[in-house]
């Protein structure tokens, strides 16, 4: 049997283009994901899916997607590549994170995600876009060997993959568990960029991150899934989507997809402080403010560091000391958030920090 994405079918040796139909508009006509899958002339295992653009504005990995997929490495190819450059037209479009007809929910909180969370959803309408991403779920279950979702995080940002917890669900599932996240491992020292797990277990359950791409296709489908962030958004950082294509192709060579030894990242920084580092939103501004940055991602810090200071619109500081603002923990700044003027408890950067939390962890009770 041929594999087949929307009315995309793989044909050996050969990129196929197509869609995979969304959901039906009121004003006629319907809003589909794009297909490309290209496949090898001889073999059609193992199956890599590219994700990319379910934030809509998130535009570095279309262009990664459209780097990657060429006549010349189809022809060195082993296995298929499934790749879908927008999870999100509507997005696009509009240049905005959440699809107009979302109402400004996440998108990418919308996958079937954990069995005992998700199943749960007694009288729930689920809005169109989210049956087409069940749908494209489906595919994905029943064809990925491993899947990589691309972002891009605040305004400006390190590259850099999370690694998401993986829940058990009995201790004879541990070792399965255990083995998933070894695999991951595998494929991220094979990306070779900076690594930042994903908000500790149960932070992680609250922020539904199980119903992500990535956290789906991981923790529901039990197939390898990380999510790159390239850059920061509504741009293309040109080196960093040429780091993320060799960085691909290097996790392609570890997957006897591609042949030869690795090629070497572009020079983008890559963090390895020596310990897991974690995500976390810190600081935050306790002072509506105009906030004057004083850090640029990759910039290591210690407990204590001014990170920025906070001004009036005149340009006065706001509080004591001047108006810096102190970050309370060591670690490295991963990326800038959008914008400079802040309301009160509105977080300015994202920080990796030292993790001391398991990534084997058990599920939510049934
Ligand atoms: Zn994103």
């Amino acid at each position: 049997m041929s594999l087949q994405i929307g009315n995309a079918t793989a044909v050996p040796g050969q990129i196929v283009y197509g869609v995979f139909e969304a959901l039906p508009l009121p004003t006629g006509g319907t809003e589909f994901f794009p297909v490309i899958v290209a496949q090898g002339r001889r073999e059609a295992q193992p199956v890599l899916w590219l994700t990319a653009n379910i934030h809509g504005s998130e535009y570095d990995g279309i262009a990664v997607i459209h780097r990657l997929i060429t006549e010349s490495l189809v022809r060195e190819l082993r296995g298929t590549i499934v790749a879908i450059p927008t999870l999100s037209p509507a997005g696009l479009r509009t240049g905005a994170r959440s699809p107009y007809y979302l109402n400004g929910r996440d998108p990418n909180r919308l996958f079937p995600g954990l069995p005992a969370v998700y199943d749960d959803q007694t009288n729930h309408f689920a809005p169109a876009l989210e049956q087409a991403y069940a749908r494209l779920f489906d595919s994905i279950q029943s064809t990925a060997s491993y899947l990589i979702d691309l972002h891009d995080f605040g305004i400006r940002s390190i590259p850099f993959a999370f690694r998401d917890p993986v829940f058990f669900h009995s201790q004879a599932d541990k070792p399965v568990a255990m083995k998933l996240q070894q695999t991951i491992g595998g494929m991220l020292d094979a990306l070779g960029l900076t690594v930042i797990n994903e908000f500790a277990s149960n932070r992680y359950m609250d922020m539904d991150l199980h119903r992500s791409v990535s956290g789906a296709t991981l923790n529901r489908a039990r197939i390898p899934a990380i999510t790159i962030e390239i850059g920061g958004q509504q741009t293309v950082h040109e080196l960093h989507v040429q780091a993320v294509v060799v960085g691909i192709r290097n996790v392609m060579r570890w997957a006897g997809m591609l042949p030869g030894s690795p090629e070497p990242l572009p020079p983008v920084p890559v963090i390895r402080p020596g310990y897991p580092v974690r995500r976390t939103i810190h600081p935050r501004v306790p002072y509506a403010c105009i906030v004057h940055h004083l850090v640029q991602p990759g910039d290591f810090l210690k407990a204590g560091d001014p990170v920025a200071r906070m001004v009036d619109i005149y340009g006065r500081p706001v509080g004591p000391e001047d108006g810096l603002l102190r970050t309370r923990f060591e670690g490295f700044v991963i990326g800038l958030f959008p914008g400079i003027a802040f309301y009160p408890n509105d977080a300015i950067m994202g920080l990796a920090v030292r993790d001391h939390n398991e990534l084997v962890v058990p599920a939510p009770p049934l």
